[in-house]
């Protein structure tokens, strides 16, 4: 072997799959790798690497050892589309040097569909932390290659300058070459059609207060890049460079490739190399909820209203009532100790809404100020724990800035001190919380059920948005989505506001589609009456979590088929973008 030979076998490596179906392809001496699939490409040579503050990790890596193992895990999740996970995969890690003889490694996980990979930084002398300036990662597509992508929106804008909050409008089989609506690329997860050859869904995970939520570019010769977040988000407020101490990694980004999207659909890529950052002494019960504001709106904000709808919630075997925005002004402190003791007479236990803010956005939903920052909000949650309360609802987050996600890991961490679950609303994509933080409980990030009740328009497209979901959003993390709507039209009384377009069958059919360990579930007291019996029936009976998800036929935006099973009980769920109609199939 000649030395030019000698010197490229140091710099191309390879791991494969456990069925070696799937093959990542290392080539240092360009930085890049590349994905194969069933022999064809599903990625092109694609850029690795990042420049750190004292460092960079984008060019003249030489390789100077390297270390393969196989992993072999089994875990459980209590709140997603599957309860036991054996993961299976094989661990490559590269160990390189830049030109000023600075450590940096390259790791790679692959399993039979998935593949994780991160960079690990070293302490190497003096230096003990890492500000990470911009990464070089990339995803390079094969020609041909048709997307299915939400973008992200311009920072500030939205309502009281709330975004962005990861509700915005999909486009789907669309060129590589279309520009994002907002000239900022796309938000997690990504869908990409390879043409006849595959699929590929790209997302991260594993981020906490550790890192900033990453995004892709616009699509340049192919090319897809890590982006950071934008300088003006969260007012403005806070870095967008992220920084963590070493030796440290960065969140891991995952690649779920398939034949088909049987691989997308029930992928475990978010939670298979995550870890749970806390333990609870807390029984956290999910199951469904109740709640008056998505389709009473903001005048049900008063006792009779929530009697009514905490009497619903026992009626309908529903476990919480969801009190929304602005009942510290509407009920106050008081009141509430009361309607939570009414509720717990009725077998039912509360959500309280918050909005997040904060110095961020000009939001009037109140309460304000409680939850971010710790003295307030350790005040507000010990009161919250002393009267039973179970969960809140935090909504209105300031985008994805490191700054930001530190603060969704200190609400999570103070609220388990006081037992209660969280939802967040107006929020990023949650990046494998549901195994790392124990009382995370569900997370909008998508257009959801409010819209169907602002405007026609949402009503319109419903049903195809509602077949994307399964395929995209819903596929890496819980996704709150608040609906199941029995109205025909979307305002109390039933008679004016938005038309539902969908039959009732479809909406009981997202239920078993849309996965969220707490379903807030868009029922009225009026729907008792004007409802059919089995619907009613379904709902007091249907269960939150799954033990088992089997994709079965579907296209994105056209139509899903799945099934999931809860302890001896399948689901069958079925829905038709074309027709609106859908069905669910017991047994
Ligand atoms: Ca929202």
């Amino acid at each position: 072997m000649n030395s030019t030979l000698l010197i490229l076998a140091a710099l191309i490596s390879s791991v494969s799959s456990p069925d070696g179906r799937l093959k990542v392809n290392l080539d240092f001496q360009h930085n890049a790798y590349s994905v194969i699939y069933d022999g064809k490409t599903m990625l092109e040579d694609s850029p690795l690497g990042l420049v750190a503050n004292f460092a960079d990790f984008t060019e003249n890596l030489v390789l100077t050892d390297s270390e393969t193992s196989p992993i072999d895990e089994h875990y459980s999740l209590d709140r997603c589309k599957v309860s036991e996970v054996h993961y299976v995969a094989n661990r490559y890690v590269g160990k390189l040097k830049n030109g000023k003889g600075q450590a940096f490694e390259v790791e790679f996980r692959v399993s039979n569909n998935d593949i994780a990979f991160r960079y690990n930084i070293p302490r190497d002398g003096g230096t003990g932390s890492i500000r990470v300036m911009n990464e070089a990662t990339g995803f390079r597509f094969p020609e041909g290659t048709t997307t299915f992508l939400t973008p992200q929106s311009d920072a500030m804008i939205g309502w009281k300058r709330s975004k962005p909050s990861y509700e915005e409008e999909y486009r789907v089989d669309a060129q590589m070459s279309d520009r994002s609506f907002y000239g900022h690329g796309y938000t997690f997860p990504c869908l990409f059609r390879v043409g006849e050859d595959g699929w590929v869904l790209l997302s991260e995970t594993g981020v906490g207060s550790n890192y900033c939520g990453c995004h892709l570019s616009d699509c340049n010769d192919g090319t897809y890049k890590i982006e950071f977040p934008m300088p003006e988000e969260n007012n403005g407020n806070g870095t967008i460079e992220p920084a963590f101490s070493l030796p440290g990694s960065t969140p891991w980004r995952t690649i779920t490739v398939g034949k088909t999207l049987k691989p997308i659909v029930e992928t475990t890529a978010a939670w298979d190399n995550v870890s749970p950052l806390y333990g609870t002494s807390h029984k956290y019960k999910f199951g469904r909820s109740s709640w008056s504001w998505i389709i009473w709106q903001d005048a049900s904000m008063n006792w009779n209203d929530q009697v009514a709808f905490i009497d619903l919630a026992a009626d309908m075997n529903f476990e919480y009532i969801l009190i929304d925005a602005g009942w510290d002004k509407e009920l106050g402190y008081e009141k509430m100790e009361e309607l939570v003791k009414y509720a717990q007479g009725k077998g039912v236990d509360v959500f309280l809404w918050y909005s997040s803010s904060g110095y961020w956005n000009d939001i009037v939903q109140s309460p304000v100020n409680k939850m971010d920052n710790s003295i307030a909000r350790k005040k507000e949650m010990a009161w919250m724990e002393s009267i039973g309360v179970k969960g809140i609802k935090v909504d209105f987050w300031g985008g994805d800035k490191q700054e930001t996600m530190r603060l969704y890991e200190q609400v999570f961490s103070d609220a388990d001190d006081h037992g209660l679950m969280v939802i967040v609303h107006g929020c990023t994509l949650p990046r494998g919380w549901e195994r790392m933080y124990p009382n995370f409980v569900g997370a909008e990030a998508v257009l959801a059920s409010e819209n169907l009740v602002f405007g026609q328009r949402a009503c319109d497209l419903e049903a195809f948005s509602a077949c994307l979901h399964p395929f995209i959003r819903n596929t890496v993390a819980s996704m709150e989505f608040g609906g199941c709507i029995l109205n025909d039209r979307l305002s109390r009384g039933n008679k004016r506001g938005t038309t539902r377009r969908t039959t009732l069958d479809f909406e009981l059919a997202t239920e078993i589609i849309f996965q969220n360990p707490i379903q807030n579930i868009a029922i009225t007291p009026e729907n008792l009456e004007s409802s059919p019996k089995e619907a009613l029936e379904f709902l007091r009976n249907v269960p939150t979590t799954w033990d088992e998800t089997v994709f079965i036929d579907g296209y994105p935006g056209k139509s899903v088929t799945l099934k999931r099973r809860h302890g001896s009980t399948w689901y069958e769920a079925h829905l038709d973008a074309a027709t609106g109609d859908g069905y669910v199939k017991i047994y």
